[in-house]
Order: C-alpha cells, then structure tokens, then sequence
C-alpha cells in the first residue's frame, strides 16, 4: 500500500510525464476504478492541459485548464506508470500524452480510484477536510492536541486526521528511529521523544523518496520489490545500530517491526 512517499515519487514521475500538456488518445479499459464520474466526463478531463500535480497525504491531484480536479488515490495495488503501449497487465485507464508515451493507471486489485472533482466540490472534498497536517509542518503540540495519553501511538499515526501519509512501514522505521517500543503509550513519551519524532518524519519520509526515485514504484512483497528500509521486513536480523534481533508483533491490528534490544 503507498504511503506518502510513494505517492509523492509518483507526483514527481508526473511532472515530467504530463504538466503542461493534454492526452491525445484516452482509454478507459476499466471503469470500476472511476468514481461518481462517468467515462465520457474522464476523457474530456485527460483532454486537458495539466496545470499543476500536487499531493496532500496518500492522494494525488491533476488540477486542469478549468480549475477542475483529477483525484487519484491508489489504495492497496494501484499505482501510474509510463508505458509503450495503451494496455500492459493490470491497466484500468490509459491516456497518452505525445511527448512522453502512455500513462498507465494500473491496479492488480483495481481497489483504487479515480475521480473527477468540479472546483467548489474539490475545496469542499472530504478527505482533504479532514486531514491532519503533512509531516514536515506538524508540531509537537499539534501532535499532543490530537493524541490522548491513553492512545497507542501507532494507532494515533496510522489515523489520517492526526498526520498526514504516514502508513504502517513508516510507522516501524520512525519508532526505531526515535528509540520507541512498538506498544508505546502516546502518554509515555517525554518532551524529547515528541520533539525527536517530528523531527525524524519528514527527515525518513525525505530519504524514503530519494531511495524509490524511479519511474515504477513497487510495494512491499511486490516483484521488483527492493527493501530500503532498516527494520521493517528485517525479522530475525540484526539491528543496524546495536546488533540485537530485529523482531516482530502485531500492533494496532498490523505488524510492527522493532529491536528487541533498543527500543523502548
Ligand atoms: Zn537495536
């Protein structure tokens, strides 16, 4: 599943796929991946130049020419790839752009979606209006206005409303960072533990981006797959700081990577 990084790697790839420029030929090869917008709506919008992509959490935004707005959010499988041609495995919609070939919405659950917003309805887009700050603006006392003390921590970050993208990987990567056991109490944390955290999100998030930087991002157990990551899908080896076994549980109904020996 992507998590703000990811999306974000994508938001760039589009850049220079798409901005400032229209689809030629449009083929919408699925259309349970399009959301309360019609097929012929979706078409007219790809025939449209890109003004700007932008992401907020987990979502990607194409604001065009009329002030309307393409919302992609990509969920378990779902992702954009450049490709030569309209139909590789899994496509659900295809637009080709000339200057750079095709672009690929493909979903191998096809759980994703895509969706077209007029201007008032995407200020109003509920998502959006509920989510909590991006990781490189959230401050401690953001955190702590949000996070009741008897809250699980990882349960108050996986909640979109208190921060951002942040999903279950970043999760077991920040909390060996910054020392945390996995179960930690959002009450057990002392004034360095929260200022260390928010110092540490947009610096993993920002390293997380360099490393995927490609022109096809892979999830987790996915073919292609690289593990980039210091403890999470470690199980069983040594902690890159202290050499003690990397283990796992599950926390917050998903499972959670940690060093037995150093956090906590
Ligand atoms: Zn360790």
């Amino acid at each position: 599943m992507p998590e703000l990084a990811e999306v974000e790697v994508v938001r760039r790839n589009l850049v220079r796929w798409w901005l400032d420029s229209s689809a030629t030929d449009v083929r919408i090869l699925d259309e349970r991946v399009l959301s309360d917008t019609t097929p012929s709506a979706i078409e007219a919008a790809l025939r449209q130049d890109v003004k700007e992509l932008s992401r907020r959490g987990k979502y990607l935004f194409a604001h065009l020419a009329d002030d309307t707005v393409i919302v992609f959010h990509f969920r378990m499988t779902g992702k954009l790839v450049l490709a030569g041609v309209p139909e590789p495995k899994y496509a659900r919609l295809s637009w080709l752009v000339d200057k750079s070939g095709w672009i690929v919405f493909k979903d191998q659950r096809c759980l994703g979606e895509v969706r077209l917003l007029g201007k008032e309805e995407f200020k109003e887009y509920e998502p959006l209006q509920k989510m909590g700050p991006e990781p490189e603006d959230i401050t401690v006392e953001d955190l702590n206005s949000t996070c009741s003390k008897r809250r699980m921590l990882k349960s108050a970050l996986l909640d979109q409303s208190v921060v951002a993208g942040v999903g279950n990987i970043a999760i077991s990567e920040l909390f060996w960072r910054v020392k945390l056991a996995p179960k930690v109490r959002c009450g057990e944390l002392s004034d360095e533990d929260w200022e260390s955290l928010v110092q540490e999100m947009p610096l993993y998030f920002d390293e997380v981006i360099e490393k995927s930087m490609g022109d096809e991002i892979f999830y987790q157990n996915e073919a292609g797959m690289e593990n980039i990551f210091r403890v999470y899908g470690h199980a069983g080896e040594s902690c890159p700081r202290c050499g003690g076994e990397i283990e796992k549980m599950k926390v917050a109904g998903r499972v959670s990577y940690y060093c037995g020996s150093c956090q906590g």
